[in-house]
């Protein structure tokens, strides 16, 4: 059996105390390391159902916790009219709502219904009711030869993910990390234009979220590690339509091998804005804007889908570090997006 190793808990009633906490710890972090002290080191943590597996496998070993429990918001606001930042708000998410809440919000399923499939697509229903879309949103990427027990790496010698002295494992000339980016949210919110409100112990900004990610597999969250994600905010879903399709090994439970979220607002039988994005596929979950160009002005014909699927063939290069093949996720892709589009016609 897999033990957790020992840590101090804190629990912050508010977001504000906690980005405070963060801080305090990340200066005696910064001055443990001057000092040459190993280990000492600070993490957040939501629902911990990835953060706790990954804790037992020592993939981390934070000796302080911050849990974000009591102090995120978990509700979902229906915004309605009010102006806010550089969209019109339609909705705002907590980023302490469970994937079950979001899964199960009615007002989501209708008017961002590639969010509220992803999230029921993700695990379990007991991981669903304790894990966040926060946590979703920050979840680490995942690699073959990473998320496996200490015992199994340092049998195989380590990857360049928990050693950046080691090879990565997967393209051994590659001068980075490949683990890919493998959470279910992203790629629909990513379609559906979020962005997210972050938080830490000098104020907020507003990030849109495609700005949130970068392609480095070690690192592949372009956030401080004083940042807190509070909210998602969502525009209006006036006109759109959406959807999530996955891939995954089983169908019961299961991270993607490819995810493909695809969005179109619609005016009467045209496509007036699109976005189609991706995920399993590369470090960072990726839009595919020659896709969404081959929709605009089209009445998803035919040949528009057959072109915005071709076009997110073309950017799709998936890397041996899932399960099943790479030929079979690439293969994949065309076949989603043609199979996510078709579906969002005007009946
Ligand atoms: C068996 C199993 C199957 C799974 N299947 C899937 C799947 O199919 N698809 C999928 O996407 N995920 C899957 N997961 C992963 C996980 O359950 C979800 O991604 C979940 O949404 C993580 O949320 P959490 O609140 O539990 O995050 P935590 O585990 O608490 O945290 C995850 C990471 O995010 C950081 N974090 C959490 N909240 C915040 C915040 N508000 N601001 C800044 N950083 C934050 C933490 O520090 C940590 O690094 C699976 C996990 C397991 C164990």
């Amino acid at each position: 059996m897999l033990r957790l190793p020992r840590f101090q808990l804190h629990t912050p009633a508010t977001v504000h105390d906690a980005a405070l906490l963060l801080q305090e710890h990340r200066a005696a972090e910064q001055d443990a390391a001057k000092t040459g002290t190993p280990g000492l080191t600070v993490m957040l943590v939501a629902g911990g159902t990835d953060l706790f597996p990954n804790m037992k496998r020592r993939q981390f070993t934070p000796t302080t916790l911050i849990a974000l429990g009591t102090a995120l918001p978990r509700t979902i606001k229906n915004d309605g009219l009010r102006p806010q930042g550089p969209l019109p708000l339609g909705m705002t998410i907590g980023a302490g709502a469970t994937l079950t809440s979001v899964a199960s919000d009615p007002r989501i399923a209708d008017g961002y219904r590639a969010l509220a499939e992803s999230a029921v697509s993700i695990s379990t229903p007991q991981l669903r009711n304790m894990g966040t879309i926060g946590g979703n949103l920050c979840l680490d990427t995942r690699c073959n030869w990473y998320d496996q027990s200490l015992f199994w790496r340092m049998a195989e010698g380590m990857c360049m993910k928990t050693d950046p002295s080691v090879v990565c494992r997967v393209a051994p000339s590659s001068p980075r990390c490949l683990a890919v980016a493998s959470a279910d949210t992203v790629p629909a919110l990513l379609a559906l234009g979020a962005s997210v409100r972050i938080v830490n112990a000098d104020g907020e900004r507003v990030v849109v979220l495609a700005d949130l990610y970068r392609e480095d597999g070690i690192s592949p969250m372009a956030m401080g590690r004083g940042d807190i994600v509070t909210e998602i905010l969502m525009p209006r879903a006036d006109g759109w339509r959406s959807t999530y399709l996955k891939l995954r090994d089983r169908g019961s439970f299961d991270f993607p091998i490819l995810g493909l979220a695809a969005a179109v607002r619609m005016d009467g039988e045209v496509v007036r804005d699109a976005r189609i994005a991706m995920t399993a596929i590369g470090s960072r979950p990726m839009l595919v804007e020659a896709a969404a160009k081959a929709l605009i002005g089209s009445k998803l014909e035919d040949d528009a889908i057959l072109a915005a699927a071709d076009a997110a063939h073309k950017v799709a290069r998936p890397m041996d570090n899932t399960s099943g093949t790479i030929a079979q996720r690439k293969k994949t892709v065309p076949v989603f997006a043609t199979r996510a589009l078709q579906s969002l016609r005007v009946n």
